[in-house]
């Protein structure tokens, strides 16, 4: 059996490593050459991520194939479905590669979310000071996102691709949740992830405690976008918490970096549970078994040289190059004082 992973970064590694685990061969196609997944794959496919006849070559050799990756033409997608064995589907893709989409989704579900508006126009914007542009397509980890203070600031910048203006929520604190369905359409979701960002990238993600209804609230609306995009795989969505109320802020169809801790603190992973649910097994045991949280390492791993000698952690290198602002790689910690140690040091 072969598992097709489209999207060769870490969570296209990780996802091939769980595969393997399981005792599946993995093939990974990306457009990278040297991509992370490229020393756990049995078989690496270089092309672009727009090349269908490239997808098809690699799709032909593979008995289910998943993405790794939202920004994906949904419609090459659609078209390798009809021959190939993607249970994700496309109508995810095409809601999650647009953050206008992703917002009218909500909104036609009834999940609630903070004011926002499409910015055709600089004088059109109704929302009051501060709010946040982002780009419709392509903003990731804090990339095309601006806060907007007042008009100065508003004049900076360059409206030269698709905006919208959102709302700037003062939350008390950001989770995600982590979902999966299987092919009968059964849904179950890890407990929240309570995450920290900083510049817009995510910092920490650890385990905390977050009442019952509001995890009820959050958990309802990622179930619901599921359960209308007929995802057969998993979900993250985001949300802002801000007095005793959810906000969602944006969805990802595919595993998440809030969701790399559950490859140590849960008994059955992120990962593991993709690769489960897509080959038709049940999905797996979500229990915490114990408590931890990710520290992600960005730019420079030399943090890791000066953590104290004390405190045992695991690292997760992705093989990439260090750049300013890149997620190079994470590490999981399971003691409460590293998390102090890190609070305070930095
Ligand atoms: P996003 O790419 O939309 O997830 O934004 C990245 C991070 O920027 C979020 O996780 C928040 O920390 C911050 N952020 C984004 N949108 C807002 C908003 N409307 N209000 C306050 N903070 C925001």
């Amino acid at each position: 059996m072969v598992v097709g992973i489209i999207g060769g970064g870490q969570l296209g590694m990780f996802l091939g490593i769980s595969a393997y685990q399981m005792g599946y061969l993995v093939h990974v196609y990306d457009p990278n050459s040297d991509c992370c997944a490229k020393g756990i794959a049995q078989k690496c496919y270089q092309g672009e991520f727009n090349d269908y006849q490239k997808l098809a070559d690699f799709a032909k050799d593979c008995d289910v194939i998943v993405y790794e990756f939202e920004n994906i033409d949904s419609n090459i997608i659609k078209k390798l479905s009809q021959e190939y064995n993607i249970p994700q589907g496309y109508r995810a893709l095409e809601v999650a590669s647009s953050r206008i989409n992703e917002k009218n989704l909500a909104y036609k579900l009834n999940i609630k979310q903070a004011k926002w508006q499409i910015v055709n126009n600089k004088d059109e914007i109704a929302l009051s000071y501060p709010f946040i542009l982002k780009s419709n397509r392509l903003g990731y980890d804090g990339k095309n996102q601006y806060l907007i203070n007042n008009k100065e600031d508003l004049m900076d910048i360059d409206l030269d691709i698709e905006y919208i203006a959102e709302e700037k929520v003062t939350f008390d604190y950001e989770m995600s949740i982590i979902a999966f369905r299987d092919h009968r359409g059964k849904m179950l979701a890890y407990q929240p992830f309570y995450n920290i960002h900083k510049e817009g990238i995510l910092d920490y993600t650890l385990l905390k405690e977050i009442p019952d209804y509001l995890y009820e609230q959050a958990k309802n609306s990622c179930f619901k976008i599921m359960a209308e995009l007929e995802i057969i795989g998993i979900l993250c969505c985001e949300f802002f918490v801000k007095n005793d109320e959810v906000y969602f802020n944006e969805m990802a169809p595919r595993p998440h970096n809030s969701g790399h801790i559950t490859m140590d603190t849960h008994y059955s992973s992120q990962y593991e549970n993709l690769i489960r649910v897509v080959n038709d097994l049940d999905i797996g045991n979500l229990n915490i078994k114990c408590w931890g949280f990710t520290k992600n390492v960005i730019g420079s791993d030399k943090l890791l040289k000066e953590i104290p000698k004390e405190y045992y952690f695991k690292y997760y290198d992705y093989h990439k190059e260090k750049r300013i602002k890149r997620k190079i790689g994470h590490l999981i910690g399971f003691d409460k004082n590293l998390f102090k140690y890190f609070k305070e040091e930095k």
